[in-house]
Formats: structure tokens, sequence, C-alpha cells
């Protein structure tokens, strides 16, 4: 098809502009087509530059503030790991090379990569095979519950639900759910775990697979796991594993191992790229031995020879989810860092992240309630129900942290826990910023008890004032004023 163009004419500043600029050929009817110039706002790149330092000014990040954010892993994470994306060998390669396409000498490296990084997560978690298409966590489990309806459905074994428990990841039952299956919720016990009489009741014949987090969303890690496993496999049904929580058993301890049979990582939670602003993450789905045929294509392979090349030819694969091969930057920067850290490297991040948890539960439980009062994992989940007795919610704490130079905890989760404040602080934050933190706390705490109207005045250092959240989610007001 010839496009045909409007005659152009001279534009501003010396471009040429074409005064109409969709292709005559384009078929759009031609009362939607332009017969001038757009009216396009012009900035110097002064003050475009000024608009963006601006408002990156208003973000709190894990760069300029602690950011204990639970669930999140908002760890820092190290430059280097950038420096790495930015290599012209890397960041220049175009996804339809044709070499990259037919595994060419000249994409080699690309896909040594990714063949090595699949065989790194394989051995971090016990699994046999990984794909790292998939896009983030929640892609990563509904690419997983994908993998478990091909698995049965080849084993002309057609089955109803998908059991979850009530402290999971709200992305869980959502991703059962749009795979196809009905989502049946098991309650937790007193103790923090699976309610194992109700959770034995619901396990059956209809059951295509069982979705744990573990540690949990409550940062607990349940000792019955591996008796959960077993439950599950007698009845013909899979072991699905969120590890979006990685962080917290990384080297110490396997999902393969325990009878997990697909399992997702968030590499931006877990494996450097920071986390949060809706991407770009990375959630690869490992799979046990009897599922690698269901695996996604492309397939990184390793020829004979030795070098790598791309296989689409699987045909029991659940096909394309995603374009190309995955966030190939999230999954670079991943590897420079398991490489970087190594192993032991990988073990002490773990057991810093767990140490980091359990110095803030220890010292801030004299002051708030405990969700469930013992040893945490990762993340510790503590609660504002004694100081709602003073009309003080876990959101009048959120925004007196602000004031003091703090990113809030996650409030409100897990819902489970009454007036829930779920506290990450991460392996890679110091003792003293620890400590800082767990002295504004303290200083909240008191305030609850002596100046309650202070905590629910805040923020007051902002320049905005708190918000009426109801408002502002129904009539959002995008515009930043300094007024
Ligand atoms: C973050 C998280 C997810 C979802 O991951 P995304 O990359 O945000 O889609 C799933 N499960 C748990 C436990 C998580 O913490």
């Amino acid at each position: 098809m010839q496009l045909i163009f409007e005659k152009s004419r001279a534009g501003r500043k010396g471009f040429t502009l074409p005064v109409i600029d969709v292709p005559r050929a384009s078929g759009l009817p031609e009362k939607y087509c332009r017969n001038q110039e757009a009216q396009l706002p012009e900035v110097s790149e002064l003050d475009v530059v000024r608009h963006f330092s601006n408002l990156s000014r208003l973000n709190f990040s894990v760069d300029t503030n602690f950011y204990p954010l639970g669930s999140c892993t908002m760890k820092y994470n190290p430059k280097f790991t950038e420096k790495v994306v930015e290599m012209s060998g890397f960041s220049d390669l175009h996804p339809l090379l044709p070499q990259l396409l037919g595994g060419g000498m000249l994409a080699q490296g690309s896909l040594e990569v990714l063949y090595n990084m699949e065989r790194l997560l394989a051995e971090i978690t016990g699994m046999s095979a990984f794909t790292t298409q998939p896009l983030a966590g929640a892609h990563g489990e509904l690419t997983g519950v994908m993998l478990i309806a091909a698995y049965h459905k080849d084993n002309g074994d057609l089955r109803k639900h998908i059991i979850i428990p009530d402290s999971s990841h709200g992305t869980n039952p959502a991703s059962a759910a749009i795979a196809g299956y009905e989502v049946v919720v098991i309650p937790t016990d007193k103790d923090g775990f699976l309610d194992m009489q109700l959770f034995k009741k619901a396990l059956s014949k209809e059951t295509a697979a069982v979705m744990l987090t573990c540690p949990d969303t409550l940062g607990l890690f349940n000792p019955k796991i591996k008796e959960i496993a077993d439950l599950t496999h007698n009845v013909g049904a899979l072991m699905y594993y969120d590890g979006a929580n990685l962080n917290a058993i990384m080297g110490k301890c396997r999902p393969g191992d325990i009878g997990f049979d697909v399992v997702h990582l968030n590499l931006h939670k877990t494996f450097a790229t920071p986390h949060g602003g809706g991407g770009p993450g990375a959630g690869p789905v490992g799979v046990c031995e009897k599922l690698v045929d269901f695996l996604p294509i492309s397939r990184v392979v390793r020829r004979a020879d030795g070098t790598f090349a791309l296989d689409y030819h699987k045909h029991k694969s659940i096909g394309y989810i995603a374009p190309f091969y995955g966030n190939f930057g999230v999954i670079l920067k991943a590897y420079a860092y398991i490489l970087a850290l190594g192993k032991s490297g990988l073990i002490a991040a773990s057991e810093n992240a767990v140490l980091s948890a359990n110095y803030c539960l220890a010292r801030l439980k004299d002051y708030y309630a405990v969700g469930y009062d013992k040893i945490c994992m990762h993340e510790c989940v503590i609660s504002a129900a004694k100081q709602l007795e003073q009309g003080v919610h876990a959101l009048d704490i959120a925004k007196y942290l602000i004031d003091q130079g703090f990113h809030p905890p996650t409030i409100y989760f897990p819902m489970i826990v009454k007036e829930a404040m779920m506290i990450e602080p991460t392996e890679t934050e110091s003792k003293e910023t620890l400590d800082a933190f767990i002295q504004v706390m303290i200083e909240a705490a008191k305030l609850a008890i002596s100046n309650p109207d202070l905590l629910r005045l805040a923020p007051i250092s902002m320049p905005i004032k708190r918000l009426d959240e109801t408002k502002a989610a129904r009539e959002p007001n995008l515009r930043w004023s300094s007024d």
C-alpha cells in the first residue's frame, strides 16, 4: 500500500511539517483528519527539565527516604545494575534482529544471559525449568495457573477450583479467576496459619491447585507446609508457590524441595530493579519436571555446539504470554545482582532482612498490638488497635510518619488484621535508620495518648494538607499547584 501525504509546507523553526499528518490511504473518515497543524504547546528545554525535576522532588523514594512498605520489598537497588543494562551490546539490541531470531552470533550474549538466568533461578528455587517471559508478579501468577490448567487438561482431568488462604495477596484470587477457576478461600486460624480443618474439608478431586505464599503476607512461615503439599498431591492437585516473598528465604530453603510444582518470583522485589510506579518488572515462572513441556514459547535452548537459540516448536506449550523475550532489562539487572552477591551474599541478604524485621517487631511490641506474636520473617505486622481506643487510626500514624520524613508502612493490609501496619524494613537499611524509624513510631504511640489531635491533623509539613480521600478518588485533580 502506498502512503500518500499532502504536500508539506515549511513549519516553524525551519522544520518541515505536513499539514495533514494522516496518510490518505489509512481509510480514516475525512471528518477525523486534521486540516490544520496541531496546536501543540511549545516549551523550552529548560522549562521541561524544571517541570520534571520538580515533579521528581515531590516523590518519596528509596533514594531519598526509608520506605518500609510491607509486601513490596522496597529495598535499595545498587546502581551498578543500571550500568550493566546501559551497556550498548545489550541496550542497542533490536528485538527483531534476524540474528536473534535465528540464534546467530550477534545476539549470543543476550541469549546466554536468559539461558543462565533460567538455570540460576532453577537452582535457587529447586525447580526443573523456568520461563523468564512474564512481565510482573501477577502476570507470573496468571502464567503459572495457565500451566496448571494445561497440565490437568492434558491428563483429561477437568478440575474446578483453586484453594487460596484469606491472607493471600489480592492478585492470587484474581489470577485464578482470570484463568477460569473458582476460588475457594480458606480462613486463617488463631496462630496466623491456614486453618487445617477447613482446608482438608475443601480439598477434593475438584481441586486444581493450592496457591500459597510462604512466608505469607503476615510475615510468617507455615511449619505445616510439607503436610499441606502432601495432602494436596494425594488428591492429584498441584502446589503453587507465590514467591514474591523470596527475599526472606533465599539460600535457606527451596520451594521445589518442599514439594511445590509451580513458582513465580518477583525479580523486581528480590533481585534489584526498583518496585513500584507500575513497572517494568519481571515475574519468571519455574516448574517441576512434569510441567516443563507446557512452558510458554519462546524457550532459550543450548545447541550441541554450545551456542544458543530460540525454540518456538513446543507443541504442548501454552503459547505466547508476552511479546518478544520478557522485560530483558529487568532480567539482566537481576542476573548482575545475583552474580555480584553470589551464594553467600544472597544468604546474608535474607538473614539481614529477617533480622531487621524482627528487630522492629521486638522494639515496637510494647507500644503496639501485634498481629500474631511470634518470630517473623522479612516483614512484621503490628496494629493500631490500642491507639484506636483514643480514636487514632493506622492512617493517622501513617500521615504522622510522613511529617517525620518516613514513608508509611503498608496499612490496612493484610485485611485480616484490624488497623494493620505492615513493616518491611529490608536488608539494605542501617541500624541507625531503623532506630530513627522506631523512635518516631514510639513517639506516635505516646502522642496517641497525650495529643491525639496532632496525629489526626498530620501531615502538617507537606504542601498539601490531609486529603479527603473519598473526594480525591471520585474527583481526582491531577494538576500540581504550589499554592
Ligand atoms: C507484590 C506481590 C505480588 C504481585 O506482584 P506484582 O509484580 O506487583 O504484580 C503477588 N504476591 C505477593 C505476595 C506480593 O507481595
